[in-house]
């Protein structure tokens, strides 16, 4: 059977953008994000984090950096009763084209070869137009912009995270298909 998924981009959406944010000291989760996710998990979704690190092909910031920040987060996930099934990001720098920086699929493409994912009842959360853009390139319906930037052709908008939350704990229906 194909389960739900919610897709999440990491800054701006998991943790407040302060840039290239590599360090567990500038990693701060968004105001209502536990709430939000555990909501989407209690409605079956599978949680899956897509994220654009061209910090490190730009040499900002090592791989294994990201990767030991990574784990730091699941494990704040996991004490707040929030499992993610996976991780996945692109490190390459803009100039390099690869197939895996959004809005290119190829990070979504890696999930659905290791999983069954029933894309018309999936979501997307991303607070730029590429994530948006990632969700219409790989069929995943429904989508949700955040923060203040004009983004098209997104499904639902809010400034923040926690008024997502709020609106969404008020109107279960709509992800409790
Ligand atoms: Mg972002
Ligand atoms: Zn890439």
């Amino acid at each position: 059977m194909k389960t739900k998924a919610l897709f999440l981009d990491r800054d701006g959406v998991i943790n407040i953008d302060y840039g290239y944010v590599y360090q567990i000291e500038k990693f701060e989760f968004t105001k209502g994000v536990f709430e939000l996710l555990r909501l989407f998990l209690e409605n079956g979704y599978l949680l899956f984090v897509v994220t654009n690190q061209s910090g490190i092909g730009r040499g900002y910031y090592t791989q294994e950096q990201f990767l030991d920040l990574t784990d730091w987060m699941l494990e704040k996930f996991r004490e707040e009763n929030i499992e993610i099934v996976s991780v996945l990001h692109c490190h390459h720098a803009p100039e390099e084209q690869c197939g895996c920086r959004k809005p290119a699929t190829g990070m979504v493409d890696e999930i659905l070869k290791n999983n069954e994912i029933d894309l018309e009842n999936s979501w997307l959360i991303g607070d730029k137009q590429s994530d948006i853009d990632l969700a219409i390139n790989s069929n995943i319906k429904h989508t949700i912009a955040i923060g203040e930037r004009k983004i098209k052709n997104a499904t639902l908008s809010f400034k923040t995270i926690l008024e997502c939350k709020l609106f969404l704990e008020e109107n279960k229906d709509i992800i409790a298909l």
